[in-house]
């Protein structure tokens, strides 16, 4: 996959600056968590980087390629949203197939690379089913396996985890983690639940008001907060603090 650049990138919606001047990397392999109050800018720069939105000002960057001006078709991105729902007519296998079929991948090749995403995520055993039987655990390694088919550049998640129940979710958090380690995928993960993406991210980036305030490992930015908003916004007391001392895999 490719490294992703943010650089001094701006977005307006009228007299709303949107995000400002933000400047990020997103290195090979690394799942970037991008956290922050409703409204900070957090889906504005995820829809930059897939190409729906064009910045008023900076570049983004696929490796050395700049993508600034780049359609969101021709960009080459991974899209796994809470409301991308599953094709609910068409099999496990038929929704993974979907994005190649999209793309004019020939037959042999979306067969293979839907044989090795089902194999990869271990959900071989269910291609056949109807993506309405399955477990939501099931659906959302469905949903990365269909977002990871077209082979894209970046996996863009956003709030993948709303609407599913507590328990499920502090689940899913670790099964999630544990998947995207192992693929080594280039991705960042929109939330707003920070113990969400403390949990799940290698490096988390804390918006306020369409700025950055802070770059860093989750236990860096819980221990050494850059600003008073960012000690404030990582202070919750429903977090689960396990995971900050754990060493990581
Ligand atoms: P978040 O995802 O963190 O909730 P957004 O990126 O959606 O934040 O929004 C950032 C700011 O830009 C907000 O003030 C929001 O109201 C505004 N905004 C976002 N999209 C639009 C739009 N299409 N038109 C006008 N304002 C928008």
């Amino acid at each position: 996959m490719a490294r992703v650049t943010l650089d001094s990138v701006t977005k307006a919606y009228g007299d709303t600056t949107a995000i400002d001047d933000v400047s990020a990397a997103v290195p090979d392999g690394e799942t970037l968590g991008v956290v922050g109050p409703s409204g900070c800018g957090k889906t504005t720069t995820l829809r930059t980087v897939a190409g729906f939105e064009t910045p008023d000002a900076g570049g983004v960057y696929f490796d050395d390629g700049e993508v600034t001006h780049v359609p969101p078709e021709n960009r080459n991105v991974g899209l796994v949203f809470q409301s991308y729902a599953l094709f609910e007519h068409m099999t496990v296998a038929e929704n993974v197939a979907f994005g190649p079929r999209m793309h004019g991948v020939e037959q042999e090749e979306r067969q293979r690379r839907v044989d090795e995403l089902l194999e990869l995520l271990d959900i071989a055993e269910l291609r056949d089913r109807d993506p309405a039987s399955l477990s939501g655990g099931q659906q959302q390694r469905v949903g990365v396996a269909r977002a990871l088919a077209i082979e894209p550049e970046i996996l863009l998640l956003d709030e993948p985890m709303t609407g599913l129940d507590a328990k499920l979710k502090t689940r899913l958090r670790s099964e999630l983690r544990d998947l995207l380690d192992r693929l080594d995928v280039t991705a960042l993960y929109v939330t707003h639940d920070q113990a969400e993406a403390m949990a799940m991210c290698d490096r988390i980036a804390v918006m306020n008001g369409g700025a950055l305030e802070q770059v860093g490992p989750p236990a860096e930015v819980y221990h050494e907060p850059a600003t008073e908003f960012v000690a404030e916004f990582v202070s919750v007391d429903a977090v689960d603090l396990d995971f900050l001392e754990a060493p990581r895999a």
